[in-house]
């Protein structure tokens, strides 16, 4: 490709709208641009690079035995209904009217068409197992579509489902798509950690996230360097340490004026440790008041609470809701003596003794409060949210966390949609079952954003080889077509090329430090320089994104490309 000839509009400044840098980078490179909120162009150079990472995932996907298929992105809303999702997916599901009125859902993922699939398909046992998959454009009305393809409104997935007739068969296909998956990241050139992630309300499940450790990611991952556990933190358990103590008497009711929060309690003239009180949360679970205990210097994590419940249909209560079920505003409530609403209570409470909570009347507490004695938990659990610094729940070791970008997820999901579909198989003995399930999706828009936000220095981009918009450019430092310079310049374009590698030639008439700053800040891998001076000594100079410059004889330039390039 010649430069003068391509479309990289490049910008000096960094735009407004852009909050984390590999969005601006995006920008700024010319690789993209917004044509509103949550919605992009990908303009040549980045959809050169989705064509590379795509084409990566089809090899990866194809050896791993996985099938390629198109599948619509209108899909009816019946199929929604069917399998319970019309409404629980309500938040994200983007639906169209035809001509005549009638509704249509943008498909923000496709469990429900693969399924319907396979229950028209499915017969024996002998066509299982199979996994089919797809790369296409998905749709979810994101309720913060935010930097740039990290989050947007369309975007390109890879999706795939499996279906097997026996739950060991059903891991064998987990673990395949979990290896390919680590083979896809590794070759997009990406550092990932595979972590376990949280399955919401669909116990006896797992899954795993695919993440890139990065600053500016919308995950938190806990992890233990030193027998490598590793979770989301919706998921992520940390070793209970029971908060056991000596009993101090009976529960005394003190007035607290104005204390509204955990942290105000703890304050003079109060002084009471926040991992002395009980903090006391009101939930509404489908339609009835429920109680959250937690130790006040704990935070509850919703996803836990998900699996507790079983059930992902609660909200926190709303004022006249506290009011009605406790009889106290929030800064005084308590679970002693409640007798009437469910009390789920987080592990670390165990045995605690002794400790301060609020007494269900504005403006007052209790203290000596026993658990057990005073408050009738319903059912125990972990709750918690964990924290760096407590002990890995594996092997003790102090738990790390680290903010992440979830670029990848594998999911063993069982019967939900088999049943619901009815894709069901004979086995060898005439007996019918629901194939057993597993998806797996990549998001392939956000997996090249993120290799941005992972890969970059202070000038720009710095492309893997595998997945580079092109491999080498060629700036040659006067562009008139007789000059020595650029006679070399296209002799090493024309060999390059003849050789498959990706080369793009910039031949614009502009200043050397332009066009060198443009190349850095897109990022190609190899950038060979060609000017008046150097050679009049015989030599270009080379110079590797992100190293430093090498001189290399005019006669050896095409063969040193060729050798950073392992070709
Ligand atoms: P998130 O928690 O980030 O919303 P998710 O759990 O909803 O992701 P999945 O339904 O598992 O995501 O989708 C598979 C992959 O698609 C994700 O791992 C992610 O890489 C990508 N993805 C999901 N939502 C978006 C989005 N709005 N924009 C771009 N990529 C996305
Ligand atoms: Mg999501």
């Amino acid at each position: 490709m010649r430069w003068s000839q391509a479309f990289i509009p490049t910008l000096k400044e960094t735009p407004a709208e852009a909050e984390i840098l590999s969005h601006k980078l995006l920008l700024r490179a010319g690789l993209v641009r917004k044509l509103t909120g949550g919605l992009y162009i990908l303009l040549p150079l980045g959809l050169r690079v989705l064509r590379k990472i795509e084409q990566i995932v089809r090899e990866e996907m194809n050896r791993a035995g996985a099938l390629e298929v198109l599948m619509p992105a209108l899909q009816p809303p019946e199929i929604w209904q069917q399998s319970g999702r019309y409404q629980t997916a309500q938040g994200v599901l983007f639906k169209a009217r035809d001509h005549a009125k009638k509704e249509w859902v943008l498909g923000p993922t496709h469990e429900e068409v693969i399924t319907t699939l396979l229950a028209g398909e499915l017969s024996s046992y002998r066509q299982l197992p199979k996994n089919f998959y797809q790369i296409q454009t998905k749709f979810r009305d994101e309720i913060r579509p935010r930097f740039g393809l990290m989050r947007a409104k369309e975007f390109v997935m890879k999706d795939a489902y499996s279906f097997d007739t026996t739950d060991e068969a059903a891991q064998i296909s987990y673990q395949k798509m979990y290896d390919a998956y680590a083979r896809i990241f590794q070759r997009c050139g990406l550092k990932t950690m595979a972590v376990e992630a949280d399955t919401g309300v669909m116990a006896g499940k797992f899954s795993h996230e695919f993440m890139v450790p990065a600053e500016t990611g919308e995950n938190e991952v806990a992890w233990c360097e030193q027998c490598h556990y590793a979770a989301n933190v919706e998921k992520a358990s940390s070793r209970a340490t029971p908060t056991e103590t000596a009993s101090g008497g009976n529960p005394e009711k003190f007035a607290t004026p104005g204390v509204a929060t955990i942290d105000d309690l703890t304050r003079p003239p109060f002084g009471v440790p926040a991992c002395r009180q009980i903090k006391t949360l009101v939930y509404i679970v489908e339609n009835k008041p429920v109680l959250i205990l937690m130790r006040g210097d704990h935070q509850l994590n919703e996803a836990k609470l998900t699996g507790t419940l079983g059930t992902a249909t609660f909200r926190p209560a709303e004022a006249e809701e506290i009011v009605s079920a406790l009889k106290a505003r929030p800064g005084s409530l308590g679970a002693v003596d409640v007798k009437e609403l469910p009390v789920h209570a987080d592990e670390t409470l165990h045995g605690a003794a002794n400790m301060t909570t609020g007494a269900n009347e504005d403006g007052f507490h209790l203290r000596q409060v026993d658990i057990g004695r005073d408050i009738t938990v319903t059912k125990w659990s972990d709750l918690r949210l964990a924290r760096a610094g407590e002990p890995c729940s594996k092997c003790g070791h102090p738990l790390r966390l680290q903010r992440a970008i979830e670029v990848g997820h594998v999911f063993k999901l069982g019967t939900k949609y088999t049943e619901a579909f009815n894709a069901c198989f004979l086995d060898e003995a005439g007996q019918k079952h629901p194939a057993i399930m597993g998806c797996y999706g990549i998001g392939v828009t956000r997996t090249l954003q993120a290799v941005i936000e992972q890969s970059n220095d202070k000038d720009g981009i710095i492309w893997p080889l595998n997945v580079a918009p092109y491999a080498v450019c060629l700036t040659p430092l006067n562009v008139a077509p007789d000059s020595a310079v650029m006679k070399l310049a296209e002799d090493l374009y024309a060999a390059l090329s003849a050789r498959g590698v990706e080369v793009i030639l910039d031949d614009r008439d502009e200043r050397p430090g332009f066009k060198f700053k443009d190349s850095e800040l897109i990022g190609f891998p190899i950038r060979v320089g060609l000017g008046e001076k150097s050679l009049a000594k015989g030599e270009v100079e080379l110079k590797v994104r992100g190293g430093a410059l090498t001189p290399v004889k005019v006669e050896e330039a095409l063969e040193k490309v060729l050798e950073r390039l392992k070709l």
